[in-house]
């Protein structure tokens, strides 16, 4: 069992998706507006207990809705069809290379996209990876381009979370490319979640990553 309960958390961490024999969650009370994309690999684990409200969670997508992407639907459905529905998924928001946005929508901004991490991604991987995150201020220049200065923040926020992964494809990304939020519903007739449609992030390494299925 694992209580992060009344603990001013806004954001909980992608790799809470590991602890797959954990059995109850209690996230009750924070200031989450939306719950990690893996999370839900728990809820088609060992979890039979989660306790998610009070928090405040984004509501513009209610049980009972119409969905209003439903070709998204069925992703994991397929897997575990008792108890994660897909519901509903925002429109995308796409980064560039450093972070910045580079557009809200459906679509994918080149028909080139592609799933092949950068050279500047793999070079700031590289170095989260040799230089501890805290020191890495020691070793770069005072006149670093802001860019990378920007990513070099990404790098250490990849680090708190211990690594952030793709929600596609599973690959390591230090920048995210793409991030979304879907909606999904518990279906668990003989179990104590709560039965309402809850928000989570998913964050993808690639524009490619983020294409419609
Ligand atoms: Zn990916």
């Amino acid at each position: 069992m694992l209580s992060l309960r009344n603990n001013h958390i806004t954001e909980l961490p992608h790799s809470i998706g590991k602890l797959r024999n954990l059995v109850e969650l209690n996230v009750a009370g924070n200031q989450l507006r939306w719950l990690p994309w893996e999370l839900l690999n728990l809820v088609d684990g060992k979890l039979v207990n989660l306790s998610i409200g009070p928090n405040p969670l984004l509501q513009e997508f209610q049980q009972g809705d119409t969905p209003p992407s439903s070709r998204w639907r069925g992703t994991r459905e397929s897997e575990s069809p008792w108890k994660t529905v897909y519901v509903a998924s925002t429109p995308r928001t796409f980064f560039n290379l450093d972070g910045s946005v580079a557009r809200t929508g459906e679509q994918v901004p080149t028909t080139t996209a592609s799933a092949t991490p950068s050279l500047f991604e793999l070079a700031i991987q590289t170095c989260s990876d040799t230089i501890p995150m805290a020191e890495l201020h020691k070793y770069l220049p005072e006149d670093t381009p802001a860019a990378v200065d920007r990513a070099f923040d990404f790098a250490r926020a990849a680090a708190g979370e211990r690594g952030r992964a793709c929600s596609v494809c599973k690959r390591r990304f230090i920048v995210p490319r793409a991030e979304w939020i879907e909606y999904w519903r518990f279906k668990t007739p003989s179990l104590s979640f709560e039965h309402s449609t809850h928000p989570f992030l998913r964050r993808s390494c690639s524009w490619k990553c983020a294409e419609p299925a």
